[in-house]
C-alpha cells in the first residue's frame, strides 16, 4: 500500500508489435492509499511514428504486466510442468544437446528464431547457432514475412532495405500504389502519411482481393484473385509500354535486362491478363496510365504481394514497374516493402536466416565466412554450412533428422504452414526447450520453458520499416526470474563449453560486436553506437563511419549493385501452387486484424486487445454464404486438404465470391495455419500463406 504522496513513474520505451517501432511513455501511478499501481500510455514524438500510437501501442504494456508470464524455468515431468532452478535447467541443456549431437552429430540440434528479436539477440542466435552449438539448422519466423521482399531488394538494387525513401517522402508521392498491403491495421500509424499525400493531391491505388481500411482510402480498389498479383503487376507494365510511359534514359542510364523483359511483355496478352487477375482491362489502363503520367509516385508491397509461392518474381515484377517509369531515388517516387514485424528489418540482417552471416554476408562466401570467423575468433572451418528455410527445418524435425530444438521468439506450431504436420514433427523432438513469456501453444510442447524478459525490460535496438536503427532502452525490472534472451544463449553456451565466445556483460557489447561483424556488409552499422542512438532520432544504415550523416533515400546517384545498375527480369504469369477444383472449389487467403500481432501469444494477453476480437472469424460474400446455407455469426467448417478449422462467419461484401479470408492470430483449432498449403517459393523458399482451395460448410446443418 502506498502510504505517502501519489508517486509516478514514467518509463520511455517503444511499441515491441510493428516495423514502424512508435515511441512510448508508460506512466505507473500509485495514488495514496492504492494497494496497486494504474497504468496509462502516452506517445512520444518521434521522427516515424510522429508522436502517434495506434491501439495496439496503447495497450502493449498489458501482456508485460501479465499475471500469466512465465517467472521461473518450467521442466515437463510425468505429464506436468514443475518449476526447477535456471542452474538445473542450464545443466540439464548442456546435458541434452552434448549427448544427441555425439550420438547423431552436430546438426541434430537446431535453433528456432524471430524477427521481434532485438538486432542484438537477433545477432547472438545466429553465433549461438554457428559457435556454441556449431549446427548449420538456424532459421527463423521472418522467413514467413520478408523472405520474398528481401531476395527481390537485393537482386534489383542489391540491396534489401524495407523503405527505398524515408516516411516523409509519402505526401510527396502523387500516386500510390499499394498492393497487398494493409496499412490501416497492420502499421496504423503511417496512415496519416497517406491521408496527407491524399490531401495534396496523390491517386492512391490498392491491390487487395479484400475491402479493407487501408482500400477504403484508395481512388481504385483493384479486386485481383489471390495469388495472381505478378500477373497484375505484368499488366501494369505492358500498358506502360504500349503507352509510351516509361523512362527511356534511366533505363539506359541506370537498368539492365530492359530488352528482354520488353520482349516478354509485348508478347504477353492483356486480354488474358485481366481474366487471370480478375481486375477488367479498363482499370489496369487506368492504373497504369495514373502511375505512369505522375511526377512523382511510391510502389508499396506487403504480405498479399509477397507470401506466394511466386512471391519473390511477384516483387520483382512490381519492382520492374518501378524501374522502367524510373520513379525512385527523387523525393517521393521509390518503392517500399512493408515490414511486419517490429524488428522485420534487423531480424533479417544479421544471421539468423538459414543462409546468411551478420551484415547480410553470405555463408557460403568464402570472404563472408573469413571475415565473421575472424570477428568471432574461429577458424572459417569451423563455421558450418548453409542450413534450410523455416518450414524445411520443420520436414527436418519431421523426418528426426532434427531431434532437438531451441526455439526462441516465436510460436512455429501455430505460424508455419501445414501446422498439423508442424505439431505431430515437433511431438517428435527428443528435447524441445522454448524460450518464451508465456504458455504458448509451442511452449505446451517442450520439455524446458525458459522465462524471458519483455519489451519493457530488456534493452536493444531494433531496425525499423525505414531503416532507421532505433534504441529501446529498460524501463523496468525483469519479472521473476525471467533473463534476456541474449543472457540465455549466453549461459547455454556456457554449459556447451564455448562460454568464451559469449562474454557480453549487456546488450550494448553485443552491439559493439554486431557493428564491427557488419562493417563493409550491406547492412552496415559499423558507425551507429548507442551513444549516437541516444543523441539522434535513429540512424539509417548503411552508416560507414561514426561520422556519416546516413540517409533514408536511397539510389538517388546509383544502385547497390557493383557497376551501379539496377536489374530487371520478365517475369511470368505464374498461377497459384494449389488451384480450386469441385472438392475443394474457394480460394482461402490469409491475414492480420487491427488488435492482434504475429500469433496473437501477446496481443491475445492483452485484455483491451482480446476484448475487441474475442476469436478468429471467416470473411465470406453474401452469396457465398447463400451457396453454403451460412448465416452471419454461426460457426462453419473451413477445410482444405490438410486440415479442417472452425472459426465464426463474418458475412460481407468486402470480399470477392471466390475467396474467404481468416485471420492468422489464433491457435488450436481456429489455426488457419492448419490448413494452408506448405508449398515453398523456389527462390526465398516463403509459403504460399495467401492462397489455398478450401470449402466450407457449417459446424451444425440443418
Ligand atoms: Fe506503432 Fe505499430 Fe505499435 Fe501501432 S503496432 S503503436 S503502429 S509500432
Amino acid at each position: 500500500t502506498n502510504t505517502g504522496a501519489p508517486v509516478l513513474k514514467v518509463m520511455d520505451t517503444q511499441c515491441p508489435f510493428c516495423s514502424v517501432q512508435c515511441k512510448a511513455q508508460v506512466i505507473e501511478e500509485w495514488a495514496p492509499g492504492a494497494t496497486k499501481p494504474t497504468y496509462r500510455v502516452e506517445p512520444k514524438m518521434n521522427a516515424a511514428s510522429e508522436g502517434r500510437l495506434c491501439i495496439k501501442g496503447m495497450n502493449a504494456y498489458q501482456h508485460a504486466l501479465h499475471r500469466e508470464r512465465l517467472t521461473e524455468p518450467l521442466l515437463r515431468q510425468g505429464g506436468q510442468f514443475v518449476p526447477i532452478s535456471w542452474d538445473a535447467a542450464l545443466t540439464l541443456i548442456g546435458e541434452r544437446f552434448t549427448a544427441l549431437q555425439d550420438q547423431y552429430g552436430r546438426d541434430t540440434v537446431g535453433v528456432y528464431g524471430g524477427g521481434s528479436l532485438t538486432n542484438e539477440s537477433a545477432y547472438l542466435l545466429g553465433k549461438f547457432a554457428r559457435v556454441a552449438l556449431r549446427s548449420k539448422y538456424i532459421d527463423y519466423n521472418g522467413r514467413f514475412c520478408m523472405s520474398a521482399a528481401a531476395s527481390a531488394g537485393n537482386k534489383a538494387f542489391g540491396i534489401d532495405r524495407g523503405l527505398t525513401n524515408p516516411l516523409s517522402d509519402i505526401p510527396l508521392a502523387k500516386c500510390i500504389i499499394l498492393a497487398g498491403t494493409n496499412i490501416a491495421e497492420c502499421q496504423p500509424t503511417l496512415m496519416p502519411y497517406f491521408t496527407r499525400a491524399k490531401e495534396n493531391g496523390a491517386f492512391i491505388i490498392a491491390i487487395d482481393p479484400r475491402e479493407t481500411g487501408t482500400t477504403r482510402m484508395s481512388d481504385l480498389h483493384l479486386k485481383v484473385k489471390p495469388g495472381m498479383d505478378a500477373a497484375l503487376a505484368n499488366g501494369l507494365q505492358k500498358v506502360l509500354l504500349e503507352e509510351g510511359l516509361i523512362d527511356a534514359s534511366f533505363l539506359g542510364a541506370r537498368t539492365k535486362g530492359f530488352a528482354e523483359l520488353k520482349a516478354h511483355l509485348e508478347a504477353l496478352d492483356l486480354e488474358e491478363i485481366a481474366q487471370l487477375t480478375g481486375v477488367s482491362e479498363a482499370n489496369i489502363r487506368k492504373a497504369a496510365v495514373t502511375y505512369g503520367k505522375s511526377s512523382t509516385a511510391m510502389v508499396f508491397t506487403a504480405r498479399g504481394v509477397e507470401q506466394q509461392t511466386d512471391g519473390y518474381m511477384a516483387v520483382r515484377a512490381f519492382l520492374n514497374l518501378v524501374l522502367m517509369s524510373g520513379k525512385i531515388g527523387k523525393p517521393g517516387s521509390g518503392y517500399g516493402a512493408v515490414t511486419g514485424q517490429g524488428n522485420g528489418q534487423g531480424g533479417r540482417e544479421h544471421g539468423q536466416k538459414a543462409d546468411q552471416l551478420p551484415g547480410y554476408r553470405l555463408i557460403e562466401n568464402p570472404g563472408d565466412r573469413a571475415y565473421i570467423a575472424d570477428v568471432w575468433d574461429i577458424e572459417p572451418e569451423e563455421l558450418p554450412g548453409k542450413g534450410v528455410s523455416a518450414y524445411e527445418m520443420m520436414e527436418k524435425v519431421h523426418a528426426q533428422e532434427i531431434r532437438s530444438l531451441l526455439v526462441m521468439g516465436s510460436n512455429p506450431i501455430v505460424s508455419n504452414p501445414n501446422a498439423n504436420f508442424v505439431e505431430e514433427g515437433l511431438r517428435k523432438l527428443d528435447f524441445l526447450v522454448v524460450a518464451d513469456m508465456f504458455f504458448s501453444e509451442t511452449a505446451q510442447l517442450a520439455d524446458l520453458i525458459l522465462p524471458v524478459t519483455s519489451y519493457m525490460e530488456n534493452a536493444g535496438t531494433l531496425t525499423n520499416l525505414e531503416g532507421r536503427v532505433l534504441l529501446r532502452e529498460a524501463s523496468r525490472p525483469p519479472v521473476g526470474q525471467s533473463r534476456d534472451d541474449w543472457r540465455v544463449l549466453s549461459d547455454i553456451a556456457d554449459q556447451l563449453g564455448r562460454g568464451q565466445y559469449f562474454e557480453y556483460g549487456s546488450a550494448e557489447d553485443i552491439f559493439e560486436e554486431l557493428r564491427v561483424a557488419s562493417r563493409g556488409g550491406i547492412a552496415d552499422y559499423y558507425g551507429i553506437t548507442y551513444d549516437r542512438l541516444r543523441r539522434e532520432e535513429g540512424v539509417y544504415w548503411p552508416c560507414p563511419s561514426t561520422g556519416t550523416v546516413s540517409t533514408g533515400r536511397l539510389f538517388e546517384q546509383q544502385f547497390a549493385h557493383e557497376g551501379g545498375r539496377a536489374e530487371l527480369i520478365p517475369v511470368d504469369n505464374h498461377m497459384p501452387a494449389e488451384l480450386t477444383d469441385d472438392a475443394y472449389p474457394l480460394y482461402l487467403t490469409t491475414g492480420r486484424v487491427l488488435s492482434q500481432y504475429l500469433t496473437g501469444v501477446q496481443t491475445r494477453r492483452s485484455r483491451s486487445l482480446a476484448a475487441r476480437d474475442v476469436e478468429s472469424f471467416v470473411e465470406l460474400h453474401p452469396k457465398t454464404a447463400r451457396a453454403y446455407r451460412i448465416t452471419d455469426g454461426e460457426l462453419v467448417r473451413v477445410t482444405s486438404r490438410r486440415g479442417t478449422i472452425v472459426v465464426r462467419s463474418r458475412v460481407t461484401t468486402d470480399i470477392r465470391q471466390d475467396t474467404v479470408f481468416v485471420p492468422m492470430h489464433w491457435g488450436d483449432s481456429q489455426c488457419v495455419n492448419k490448413i494452408t498449403n506448405q508449398a515453398l517459393d523456389p527462390t526465398c523458399r516463403m509459403p504460399g500463406f495467401k492462397v489455398c482451395a478450401v470449402t466450407i460448410e457449417p459446424l451444425v446443418s440443418g
